[in-house]
């Protein structure tokens, strides 16, 4: 008998998603039925999962041995009391490759100084400002998880010297590794350009508070693809506003959309990027599906499997 599949994700993306899941099964030896349509919750034996797809009551589907989730944070499902399956989240090759290159960019683009020459070419031969090279502007990346990680290891190939903070001990090739309350003050007071790669949960809301941001050294960057309810939006403000913190990249809001006569939109030290930081890729995220559920069906521990008291 094939399995069924329910793709519950938001109806555009089946176009792009469904032949490449398709594919994928195929590819990894799984006879399956994948589809948008749910006649009957009780015959799904895996929900492909995305929190903007509507789904929310998962006690209908009492077959199934999964959710697996297309997003790489799952803040919005993972304290769901209906949810009794196995959890997974999203580490996707391709989603990683976008990350790595967003924060790259906004670094690169706030370390050379780069806004001061696009938004002010007004005739005047201005040569006084010159960049530090990266060895000498500390960076640091709040969480070292498969995207934190690999964005640090990517910033200490351009020279920066790299530190990295997460909840549990970790050791990451060319940087330097701290955690708990006392590596996270060590990190804040040194971090020029500070990089939010945390999933939200009990612990990580409002960790960038007024206290911690006035750790930040006067004038550093914050770039934060992980999620807007990270950081104490006031709080931040008024760094903004007095120039303590230089610039703030955002790409994840508590509301999103973010409203439209929000602050961060017209302040002239945000920057707004409309959470598109690193968008899951079909093509390759199709394929760690594709293995979670053959590892289902080998009686294999799945990939990526949430830990629902941690929260992420
Ligand atoms: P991950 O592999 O689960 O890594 C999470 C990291 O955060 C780990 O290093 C973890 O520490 C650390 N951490 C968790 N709670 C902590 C705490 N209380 N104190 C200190 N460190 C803590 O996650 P990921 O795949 O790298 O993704 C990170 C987040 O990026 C996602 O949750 C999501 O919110 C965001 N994201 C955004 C986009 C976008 O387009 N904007 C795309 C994808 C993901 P341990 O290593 O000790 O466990």
């Amino acid at each position: 008998m094939p399995l069924n599949i329910l793709f519950s994700a938001p109806v555009a993306d089946w176009a792009d998603y469904g032949p490449h899941l398709k594919a994928a099964l195929a590819e990894a030896g799984v006879e399956a039925a994948v589809s948008p349509e749910c006649p009957d919750p009780a015959k799904v034996d895996y929900i492909v999962y995305a929190p903007t797809g509507g789904l929310s009551d998962f006690a209908p589907f009492t077959r199934a041995k999964a959710v697996l989730s297309l997003w790489a944070g799952v803040e919005r499902i993972v304290g769901n009391p209906t949810l009794t399956q196995p959890l997974c989240r999203m580490v996707d090759p391709g989603m990683t490759e976008g990350m790595v290159e967003y924060v790259t960019g906004h670094v690169l683009r706030h370390h050379l100084g780069t806004d001061a020459h696009i938004l002010g070419q007004d005739g005047v031969w201005r040569n006084n400002i010159r960049p530090p090279i990266a060895r000498e502007r500390p960076v640091a990346v709040l969480g070292l998880g498969e995207l934190g990680s690999t964005v640090a290891r990517t910033l200490a190939g351009f020279n920066f010297p790299v530190m990295g903070w997460s909840r549990t001990p970790k050791s990451v090739p060319g940087v330097t590794c701290h955690s708990g309350e006392d590596g996270l003050e060590a990190v804040l007071r040194q971090a020029q350009i500070l990089i939010l790669l945390l999933p939200l949960t009990d612990d990580t809301r409002d960790l960038l508070d007024a206290r911690r941001l006035a750790m930040l050294p006067e004038g550093a960057f914050i770039v934060n693809p992980g999620r807007g309810p990270l950081i104490d939006d006031e709080a931040l403000l008024a760094a903004l506003d007095a120039g303590r913190i230089a610039h703030a990249t955002l790409d994840v809001f508590r509301v999103e959309p973010l409203p439209p006569g929000h602050r961060y939109w017209s302040h002239p030290r945000v920057t707004v990027t409309p959470h598109i930081a690193a968008d899951t890729r079909a093509i390759t995220a199709t394929r760690v599906i594709a293995e979670n559920i053959r590892r289902g069906e080998a009686g294999e521990p799945f990939l990526h499997q949430v830990d629902r008291d941690r929260g992420y």
